[in-house]
C-alpha cells in the first residue's frame, strides 16, 4: 500500500480525537475523508504529517514507518498537506508567499543566511523558479505579483495548493480545499485536484461538499467521534445506513 495508518490513535486528555483508525491509500487515487465537525479529520491529517505525535499506532509511507518523524522530514519524503485556514502574509505578493513558504522547508542554516553563501543564492533561485512553476500549475500566473491580502477565498485555496506542491510531493493531504467557495469555483478546484492526479500526485482530501466528493473521490472514509464508521466507494457510502444516520442526516 502507498500510504497507510494502523490503529492510529490520538488522545487529548480524556478526549479520543482519533480512535484506532486503519486507513489505506492507493497510489494515484483520490481519497476523501468526511464526517461531522469535531470528528477528528484534521487531527488525522496532523498525525500523518507529523504536526502532532500520535498516542499510539503507526503511519507507513511506501513501506517505511514515518510515525513520529518531524514534520519537515515527512515533507521531505514527499508527503505534503494544506491547512483548513491558509495563513498568508497579506502585505506580500502571492509569489513571495510561495517562495517564503518553500524556503522554510529548505536546508540553508543561519551561517548561510548571514554570509549569503553561494549555496543560499542557488537555493533562492531554485525556490523562485519552483514558486513560478507551481503558481502556473494552479492557474495563478497572472496573480503572482498581486498582494496575497487581495486574493479571493478561491485564489487563497489555490495558493495553499501551490505551497504544498512546491515541496514536490508524491501525496498531498488537503484540509477542506473547497470550503467557502462558490459552486463554479468548487468545480475549478476539483479539476485542479484531478490535474494533480494526472501529474502523478496522490490526493487525500477532507471535504463537506458531498456533491463534489461523490463525483471526485475513488474512495471515502467516514469518521464519527474519532472512529472510522465506514469506508468504500461513493456509491457504497451513499447507501450505508450508519453513514446516513450519523452524517447525511436522514
Ligand atoms: P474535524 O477536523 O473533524 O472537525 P478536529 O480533528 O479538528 O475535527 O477535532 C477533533 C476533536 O479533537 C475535537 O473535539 C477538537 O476539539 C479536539 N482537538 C483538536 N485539536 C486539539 C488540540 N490541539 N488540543 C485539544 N483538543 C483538540
Ligand atoms: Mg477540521
Amino acid at each position: 500500500m502507498f500510504l497507510e495508518t494502523k490503529n492510529l490513535t490520538k488522545k487529548f486528555g480524556g478526549l479520543v480525537a482519533v480512535n484506532d483508525v486503519d486507513f489505506s491509500i492507493e497510489k494515484g487515487k483520490i481519497n476523501a475523508i468526511i464526517g461531522p465537525n469535531g470528528a477528528g479529520k484534521s487531527t488525522f491529517f496532523n498525525l500523518i504529517s507529523g504536526f502532532h505525535p500520535p498516542s499510539s499506532g503507526q503511519v507507513i509511507f511506501k513501506g517505511k514507518d514515518i510515525t513520529r518523524l518531524p514534520s519537515n522530514k515527512i515533507a521531505e519524503l514527499g508527503v505534503a498537506r494544506t491547512f483548513q485556514t491558509t495563513n498568508l502574509f497579506d502585505q506580500a505578493t502571492v509569489l513571495d508567499n510561495v517562495i517564503v513558504g518553500h524556503r522554510l522547508r529548505t536546508k540553508s542554516n543561519l551561517v548561510d543566511a548571514i554570509f549569503r553563501t553561494k549555496r543560499l543564492k542557488a537555493e533562492e533561485k531554485q525556490c523562485r523558479e519552483k514558486a513560478i512553476e507551481v503558481l502556473e500549475f494552479v492557474g495563478l500566473t497572472s496573480a503572482a505579483y498581486k498582494l496575497a491580502g487581495s486574493m479571493s477565498q478561491e485564489e487563497k485555496k489555490r495558493v495553499a495548493f501551490a505551497l504544498a506542491l512546491a515541496t514536490d510531493p508524491e501525496i498531498v493531504f488537503l484540509d477542506e480545499p473547497a470550503a467557502g467557495v462558490n459552486p463554479d469555483e468548487t468545480e475549478g478546484l476539483a479539476a485542479l485536484m484531478e490535474k494533480m492526479v494526472s501529474a502523478g500526485i496522490t490526493v487525500c482530501l477532507i471535504e463537506h461538499k458531498m456533491q463534489m466528493i461523490m463525483k471526485l473521490a475513488d474512495k471515502i472514509m467516514v469518521l464519527n467521534y474519532g472512529e472510522k464508521i465506514a469506508e468504500g466507494t461513493p456509491k457504497e457510502i451513499r447507501n450505508n445506513e450508519m453513514v446516513i444516520k450519523a452524517y447525511l442526516g436522514g
